[in-house]
């Protein structure tokens, strides 16, 4: 049977990510979105096992030491990472999974499976991204503008990820439809799709 393929999206606050996920997520049935470990505390209308695996700081150590962490990293004081087992499981039922991680987890997952694929979702300039940051108003200006420099620096390595894609302000849709679009030809990629050769031979 078809491997699933594994999607890295990631986007720096203010890239509006979450939305343009959820989008995807709710309209495509057969793409998953791997639910991650954190030692943050769950926000109001989070719930354990659906947004995030939230987990004590102990627990998160242990699973890192046991290998059972495909990559982590450390946001904010907070350990992120995500589960390896059920990543591999959906890929061997041939599910197309998606994790919703910041760049350093990126990372780690394309040197460790060179079949991922990553995506960059931003904002389309700087004044954009301090505003959306800003008019959150929920955070100090001192957070924001933590949050505002962390983003530029993540930006910074675009280069990095195989795709970009822009998020304009109302265009979570079009982006949602782009990402899938991008998934559909990673399908039609010629080196996954070897095997088509032997029927003719
Ligand atoms: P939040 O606390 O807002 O839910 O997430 C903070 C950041 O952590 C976001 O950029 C999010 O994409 C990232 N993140 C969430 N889960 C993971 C994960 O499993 N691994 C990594 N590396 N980053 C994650």
């Amino acid at each position: 049977m078809k491997k699933g393929i594994l999607f890295i999206i990631s986007g720096p606050a203010g890239s509006g990510k979450g939305t343009v996920v959820n989008e995807l997520i709710s309209s495509h049935d057969e793409i998953k979105l791997s639910i991650s470990a954190t030692t943050r505390n769950p926000r109001p209308g989070e719930e354990n096992g659906v947004h995030y695996h939230f987990i004590t700081k102990n627990e998160f150590e242990t699973r890192i030491k046991n290998g059972e962490i495909l990559e982590y990293t450390k946001y904010c004081e907070n350990y992120y990472g995500t589960p390896l087992k059920e990543v591999n499981e959906a890929l061997e039922r041939g599910e197309d999974i998606i994790l919703e991680i910041e760049v350093d987890g990126a990372m780690q997952v394309k040197k460790k499976m060179k079949n991922s694929v990553t995506i960059m979702l931003t904002p389309p300039d700087a004044e954009t991204l301090e505003s959306r940051l800003r008019n959150r108003g929920t955070e100090t200006d001192d957070v924001i503008n933590w949050r505002l420099e962390r983003a530029k620096e993540e930006i910074k390595l675009l280069p990095d990820y195989d795709y970009s894609v822009i998020n304009e302000d109302g265009k979570s849709q079009e982006c949602a439809k782009i990402i899938y679009g991008i998934i559909c030809a990673e399908h039609s990629r010629t080196e996954r799709t070897k095997e088509i050769i032997k029927k003719f031979i």
